[in-house]
């Protein structure tokens, strides 16, 4: 594997800390021990407060500077971490940036529709527009591209969540990187466990820990689709991921695995087990998750060490993806207790 031969910009601040949460672990332990849980933080990538989507756009974007592009074009849900660093990728890079935002949720109040993501989309400069839920989001960006290179621009158009093969890569090199630090510290990662949307993140991370011969296996834990769905996206992405880095065939459908049991009533819709799960991270190790990905990843993970789906030796790293600027999104979905 050559990832060097791709066209990247530097937007991260990489490699991330791989740390252990030692609280956590002995918090969520029972009387026969626990796994020890580590957590790989992607959240602090740097670019407008970090997040997973930063890796993808060292990529995506590299290629929309070498097509000549002067204007980027994406979509997200309102709440979208994506969308945000999108636009401060963009800002940084000197392009225009349009975000096409879909109402997925039907939450109207100011703090969601307003608040969170939607204010640093627009601090950074980014023209808003909103969809409704359920409309063809790829077809509007296509639309849009048109009426924009119709006008003389040259848009450069990046799905949903950054996910296809070329922002799968921003994975693919987050493998490596997390495999070379275990090796560092002399860490036998058994699991990896983070939160699956748009399906580029695990898709990456699949191929890369594949092609290193790792035996490192990933679970997804999903905040949308059922998993027959969430699993055969992700193993789409994978197998075109690999064929992009010239290894058609490395990923096998074993190797992609989702548990979808803690989405809750859908995307973006917050869960007991979520808001449980924020909480527990900030008093226990004052790490700061989010409503829509990171939370729900998190309430997966406590479930399944409480169900005793890891052995008390094993190592379990959680990538933390980021998001927590939806936090202020969601302000009522947490109860906190009153002031004293
Ligand atoms: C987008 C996102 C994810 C999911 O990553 P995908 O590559 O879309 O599967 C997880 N966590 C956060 C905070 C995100 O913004």
């Amino acid at each position: 594997m050559n990832l060097a031969r791709f066209p990247r910009i530097r937007l991260g601040h990489l490699p991330t800390p791989l740390e252990p949460m030692e609280r956590l672990s002995r918090h969520l332990a029972g009387p026969g021990g626990g796994p020890k849980l580590w957590i790989k933080r992607d959240d602090c990538t740097g670019l407008a407060t970090g997040g997973n989507k930063t890796r993808k756009l060292e990529y995506l974007m590299a290629e929309a500077l070498a097509q000549g592009a002067d204007t980027v074009i994406t979509q997200g849900a309102t709440q979208s971490n994506h969308a945000r660093q999108t636009a401060a990728a963009a800002a940084k890079l000197g392009l225009l940036c349009h975000i096409l935002l879909e109402d997925r949720t039907g939450y109207t109040d100011a703090a969601y529709a307003q608040s969170g993501n939607v204010l640093l989309d627009k601090l950074h400069g980014a023209t808003v527009s909103r969809r409704p839920g359920g409309a063809d989001m790829a077809a509007e960006m296509e639309a849009l591209a048109g009426e924009l290179r119709a006008a003389g621009r040259k848009p450069y158009v990046i799905p949903g969540g950054g996910s296809n093969p070329v922002g799968a890569l921003g994975y693919v090199n987050a493998a490596l990187e997390l495999v070379n630090q275990a090796a560092e510290m002399g860490l036998r990662i058994d699991h990896v466990v983070h939160a699956t949307g748009s399906a580029g993140t695990q898709a990456g991370l699949v191929t890369g820990l594949v092609a290193l011969n790792s035996n490192i296996p990933v679970l997804g834990i999903g905040v949308r689709a059922p998993r027959d769905k969430q699993e055969a996206n992700v193993l789409a992405l994978a197998e075109r991921t690999a064929e992009h880095l010239g290894l058609p065939g490395i990923v096998r459908a074993e190797h992609v695995v989702a548990n979808c049991d803690y989405v809750g009533q859908g995307y973006g819709i917050p869960t007991e087990g979520m808001v449980r799960a924020v909480r527990l991270l900030a008093e226990q190790e004052g790490i700061l998750l989010d409503p829509v990905y990171s939370g729900k990843g998190m309430a997966g993970l406590i479930d399944l060490v409480g169900k005793g789906r890891f052995r008390p030796d094993e190592n379990v790293v959680f990538l933390h993806t980021g998001g927590a600027v939806g936090l202020f999104g969601y302000p009522d979905a947490f109860g906190l207790p009153p002031e004293a």
